[in-house]
């Protein structure tokens, strides 16, 4: 694998922060990320900010169908005179702009991304409210971020994040990197997270529920009720006395379900 540094010194250009460019160095990580991603063979695969293509030609490889969507003009140029396969599309685009459902028509897809840490929530928010052709999710974040996806009630780093993603899918975690692992170093250290969407459905207004809960997570759950003008009355009265933070999943839709 040529070191990112000299692919950029060749394309003239430098890694750009404000789209969140932090290129894997290192084989051994690539290889590292695609066995815990272990996409089904003959599937469809969708990375988003594909880059300098660390992991593109291993998921083109195994790919039924691949998509890289990629915001950088220079990138996505680069990437489409390099990868040049039968089964392989590049598409310009801002994945936030970017339909899923016209990606695959009609067909289920697995996605796999070092993600731009900077619009992680926003990239995770777009994902997950168009869920229903995606298959897992084996996503690079910040590893405080997944810190916040995984944790338990009554943890310090339990939050709207771990209710929200814990609600919608399984959640796997896979290795570590550390900053050297990158080019340039980010300055935090990232894991692997794998998301395999669940089989529910969730009401949106649980989750705009949740939101408001946690945005006051110092305060009692009685306390934030009232000051929103939700019925306590159904509520078991010891929930009432703990704080967001000391509920679990259950416990909140539980809750959300007695204040409609
Ligand atoms: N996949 C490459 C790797 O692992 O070496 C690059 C990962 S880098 C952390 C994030 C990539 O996402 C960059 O290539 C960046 O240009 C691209 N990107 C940033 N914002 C984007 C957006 N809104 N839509 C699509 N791609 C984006």
């Amino acid at each position: 694998m040529i070191h990112p540094k000299h692919v950029l010194q060749t394309l003239q250009i430098r890694a750009r922060k404000k789209w969140g460019q932090n290129f894997l160095v290192h084989e051994n990580n690539v290889k590292s990320i695609f066995e815990f991603a272990h996409p089904s063979p003959k599937t469809n695969i969708l990375e988003i900010g594909p880059g300098l293509g660390a992991m593109t030609q291993v998921l083109c490889a195994h790919a039924k169908k691949y998509i890289g969507v990629e915001y950088d003009p220079i990138l996505f140029g680069y990437l489409q005179e390099t990868y040049k396969n039968s089964n392989t599309l590049f598409i310009h685009q801002d994945i936030l702009e970017t339909k899923l459902e016209d990606i695959f028509p009609g067909e289920k897809f697995e996605v796999v991304a070092n993600l731009p840490y900077h619009i992680t929530t926003p990239i995770l928010d777009h994902l997950l409210t168009q869920r229903s052709r995606i298959q897992n999710m084996t996503l690079l974040l910040q590893k405080e971020v997944v810190d916040r996806i995984i944790a338990k009630a009554g943890s310090k780093t339990y939050g709207r994040m771990s209710v929200w993603i814990q609600s919608l899918c399984n959640v796997e975690k896979g290795p570590v990197l550390k900053p050297g692992c990158f080019y340039p170093q980010p300055d935090i250290d990232s894991q692997v997270i794998r998301l395999t969407p669940l089989d529910v459905q969730i009401d949106e207004k649980f989750l705009a529920f949740i939101r408001i809960l946690f945005q006051k997570r110092r305060k009692t759950l009685g306390r934030i009720l009232k000051d929103q003008d939700l019925s306590t009355t159904n509520v078991q009265a010891d929930y009432l006395q703990l704080r967001p933070e000391d509920l679990s999943i259950d416990q909140l839709k539980e809750i959300f379900k007695k204040t409609l």
